[in-house]
């Protein structure tokens, strides 16, 4: 019962040929694109930003920015001056050297970007926080990482228990009335008064860019360190996935506290020399489509979490908007439903293509390509020059069809270095004969696509049959009255586990017995008895992450009456 397949369409996209591409493309030729290729001398920031404000793209526009009260454009040539302006308060006022650990709690504004390729060029490790982050969670995260220092605003510094961290130095407040006392600092005065010239640091290309805690959807957030090196597979995906041209307005929604909001929301868009456009504030159907009217979006980059909400807001919303220069829109972060991708072929006359890879992965791995047909519900293909396999647990490839462990041939050039003072949990991640495991179920068919299952503890057993639970939600949004289903296996004395799904409903819909039954014979119908859920239960919503993932594991530990762990990435 799988949707039809969504065959690619006609255009000049970057990937012509992805079979030709696989057997042919090596990540040595993608070293071209770089002027290190030529001098030798590495740093990303340098790549994205002052190579283009050293070129014919001097003048174009690198970033647009709105909020409430903000609307600005910085060109490649200004974005060259703020970002050396930046780098020089950090060098300066607070000693910021190679390896020091920069980190950067605000909400997106110019200023956020400025200050993270600052710390770039001077070969920092930057360490974005999401804005959302309460005490807790920053101070483990400053703590973990000893950073030396942060970039902060008035709102939020509260939340920063600064005596508590000996390791840092500096506290950067960007705007208000600071008070220059201690660890604080006014930075506006110093960047008011910095020079616009610098000497970026050289670095190696092993050397550390970033350090992403992770989404906190299965346990505590890991640090996972990437190092400049990423860039080259960063570039190359803005190519050939996100199908970066020249003149197209791109739009990444996420915030750069999450891996996207860096990979695809900085360093890939302006490492093509994009035009990248950033928006603040919270998520309303009206201002999203108003920010691609607006700005004559051509390239967004999205989650099923948002796509299911503006699925949710209906239509009507959307024949307001004039939305006709979209030509390529992406996914990432959770499974994309078949229903979403139905949805959007309608509404938008395209195809939403879904991404697949981890914050561990530094960037995209498995992608549906523009010039690839698409079977909705599948992640698409490796990427060329990567490697990916079903195994098993032993790390033995699986044929086509069988359920196991999605695995990537270790070596990748954006793969994580290190997991921030837990060596130990990096090696758990690679099988000794060179697999990286991702902790992602699935299963690779005959035309080889991979087919996301769900995380390999959320895999549910039941009566002898292996359910992953994305099939059993999807199955479960396609039914009128569901907005949004997370399912878990409940241990059961017969069956093994049981399938019970959690289920939000849509505006006009209340919960009663018949509803149960009705959606259940659905999914029956729809999927396979043994996958119907067995329990159902209404909830207002679904506990999720604040970048947007359902957590499982904590409908889990609400069923099972067990403990319900780090809980710092969990939405309010
Ligand atoms: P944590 O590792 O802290 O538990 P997390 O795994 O959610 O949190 P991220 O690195 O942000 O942290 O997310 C990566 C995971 O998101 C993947 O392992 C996968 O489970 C899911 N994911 C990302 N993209 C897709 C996709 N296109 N299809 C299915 N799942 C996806
Ligand atoms: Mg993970």
């Amino acid at each position: 019962m799988q949707l039809e397949a969504l065959p690619t369409v006609q255009g000049d996209f970057n990937l012509k040929n992805y079979e030709e591409a696989r057997k042919t493309f090596s990540w040595k030729d993608a070293e071209k694109n770089f002027s290190w290729y030529e001098t030798g001398r590495v740093n990303l920031a340098y790549e994205a930003i002052d190579k283009h404000a050293e070129s014919s793209r001097k003048n174009k526009v690198a970033l647009m920015y709105l909020s409430d009260s903000r609307n600005e454009k910085y060109t490649y040539y200004e974005m060259k001056r703020l970002t050396n302006k930046a780098a020089n308060v950090l060098k300066e006022k607070a000693g910021v050297k190679k390896g020091d650990r920069v980190f950067i709690f605000m909400p997106r504004s110019p200023e956020l970007y400025f200050a993270m390729l600052g710390a770039i060029k001077l070969g920092a490790i930057v360490g974005p926080l999401f804005e959302a982050f309460m005490e807790g969670a920053v101070k483990d995260r400053l703590e973990d990482s000893e950073a030396k220092v942060l970039v902060t605003t008035p709102d939020l510094v509260g939340r920063v228990p600064a005596d508590q961290l000996p390791a840092l130095e500096t506290i950067f407040v960007v705007g208000g009335n600071v008070k220059e006392e201690g660890k604080y600092a006014d930075y506006l005065k110093y960047f008011n008064a910095a020079s616009d010239k610098l000497e970026i640091e050289w670095v190696d290309r092993e050397d550390g860019l970033i350090l992403h805690y992770t989404s906190g959807s299965t346990g505590k957030p890991k640090g996972v360190l990437h190092v400049h090196n990423a860039m080259i597979q960063h570039y190359q995906t803005g190519k050939w996935v996100l199908d970066l041209k020249e003149d197209d307005i791109y739009w990444c929604t996420a915030d750069p506290g999450w891996v996207t909001g860096t990979s695809y929301g900085v360093f890939a868009p302006w490492l093509n020399g994009a035009t990248n456009v950033v928006v603040g504030g919270r998520f309303s159907p009206a201002a999203w489509y108003n920010t691609i009217e607006r700005f004559g979006v051509t390239v967004w980059y999205s989650a099923p979490t948002s796509f299911r909400m503006l699925m949710g807001a209906g239509n009507e919303i959307i024949n307001q908007y004039d939305l006709s220069t979209l030509r390529h829109i992406l996914s990432v972060g959770e499974p994309l439903n078949p229903e979403v991708i139905r949805w959007g072929n309608e509404v938008f006359g395209l195809r939403i293509h879904d991404t697949w890879w981890m914050t561990e992965t530094g960037a995209q791995l498995i992608c549906n390509y523009p010039c690839m047909d698409i079977k909705p519900g599948s992640m698409g293909k490796p990427l060329p020059g990567i490697e990916a396999a079903i195994v098993d647990d032993q790390g033995n490839p699986l044929p086509p069809n069988r359920m196991g462990n999605l695995a990537i041939k270790k070596g990748w050039p954006s793969m994580m270095r290190a997991i921030w003072n837990n060596p130990q949990k990096y090696e758990s991640y690679f099988f000794p004969n060179g697999w990286y495991v991702s902790g992602d179920s699935a299963y690779m068919d005959e035309d080889g696509y991979f087919w996301f299952q769900g995380r390999v503890d959320d895999v549910i057993m039941t009566s002898g049959e292996r359910v992953g639970p994305f099939e059993v939600e999807s199955k479960l949004i396609e039914h009128p009255a569901v907005a949004e289903a997370g399912v878990i296996g409940k241990p059961d004395p017969v069956r093994g586990e049981i399938i019970k799904a959690f289920i939000a409903l849509r505006d006009g819909y209340e919960p009663s017995d018949e509803l149960k039954e009705e959606i259940r014979q659905f999914v029956k119908k729809g999927l396979a008895a043994h996958a119907a859920p067995r329990e159902i239960e209404f909830c207002e919503k679904l506990p999720k992450t604040r970048s947007g993932k359902i957590m499982r594991r904590v409908l889990k530990a609400w069923e099972l009456d067990l403990p319900t762990g780090d809980l710092s990435t969990m939405e309010d």
